[in-house]
């Protein structure tokens, strides 16, 4: 029997990227899904993805939703429930390090950006949660939250409110893992390393640049020492495996960090020491 047969897994920003590639991996296991995000054709692509994959039609459910209004986290859910009779899986997913609109880094990016960061990556996650908590207490379900190893505890000084929204983050989970638990609700969280996405675009990167970025950085050790890019679907498997109650049901709260080692890399690591030293 699939994995995921006789489940119900709503994954957000599930239009692009990594939701997309869990969407449709939870599909071939057998789940059904909720896939969302704000873009319709985005979402009909990831649609038309698991379809392909030899799913049936109505084990997915497509809601076109920004999921930082209560109008859309009411949608994603009611929907899911009307279509399927039950939730089992979130996936807290949708995310980005959104630009700041006059184009500034650092200390200099505005409170207004700080407002739109946090609304995205932790205010919607929080909000989401809340609502889902009766139907996952239902199904003794999993919630799986997508950090970033931005989080830290290594400074990420271009885009300070995007990593301290992942940084809060991580701490929800921890509290959340704890305080559900005793309902039978695991929590666990992901924290992806650079994984070749929409994420650059989302950022304001052209397609071209966005693309050099990450092949550049899979070129360098220092950055990446497993030395390719990270693929959507390298984050897809871990999600699977900490929603999967039988492959992980011990693991409670836990930050699987999946990032070709990027976050292991000290600074005094990418100097040449022969070369130092003599
Ligand atoms: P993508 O840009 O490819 O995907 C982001 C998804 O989030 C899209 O489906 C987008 O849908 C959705 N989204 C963004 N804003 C909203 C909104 N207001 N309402 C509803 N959906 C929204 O990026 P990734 O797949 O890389 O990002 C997924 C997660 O992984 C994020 O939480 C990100 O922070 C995290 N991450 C990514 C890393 C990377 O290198 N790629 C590294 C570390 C963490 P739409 O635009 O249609 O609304």
């Amino acid at each position: 029997m699939a994995r995921f047969s006789g489940k119900v897994a709503i994954i957000t920003g599930s239009s692009n990227g990594i939701g997309r590639a869990a969407a449709v991996l939870f599909a071939k296991d057998g789940a059904q899904v909720t896939i969302t995000g704000r873009h319709a054709q985005r979402l009909e692509e990831t649609r038309q993805q698991i379809l392909a994959a030899g799913v049936p039609e109505q084990n997915v459910n497509s809601v076109v939703a920004d999921v930082t209004t209560d109008a859309g986290q009411d949608e994603i859910l009611s929907s899911t429930v009307a279509k399927f009779g039950k939730l089992n899986i979130l996936v807290n997913n949708a995310g980005a390090a959104i630009p700041d609109s006059q184009g500034k880094t650092g200390t200099a990016q505005s409170i207004e950006n700080y407002d739109a960061t946090l609304n995205l990556n932790l205010r919607s996650v929080i909000a989401l949660t809340k609502k889902a908590i009766p139907h996952l207490t239902a199904t003794k379900g999993e919630i799986v939250n997508i950090s970033s190893i931005a989080s830290g505890p290594r400074s990420t000084p271009e885009f300070p409110h995007y990593s301290i929204a992942k940084a809060a983050l991580d701490q929800y989970t921890r509290n959340t893992a704890i305080d559900l638990i005793q309902h039978g609700i695991r929590v666990n969280s992901i924290s992806p390393g650079l994984v070749a996405t929409g994420f650059g675009s989302a950022m304001g990167m052209p397609e071209e640049v966005s693309k050099k970025f990450y092949s550049t950085m899979a070129s360098m050790k220092e950055c990446v020492p497993a030395g390719v890019m990270g693929q959507p679907e390298d984050i897809a498997e871990a999600i699977a495996f900490l929603a999967d109650r039988k492959a992980s049901s011990y693991i409670i709260g836990h930050q699987l960090v999946v990032d070709g080692g990027s976050s292991l890399v000290m600074g005094l690591h990418c100097q040449d020491f022969s070369k130092l030293l003599h």
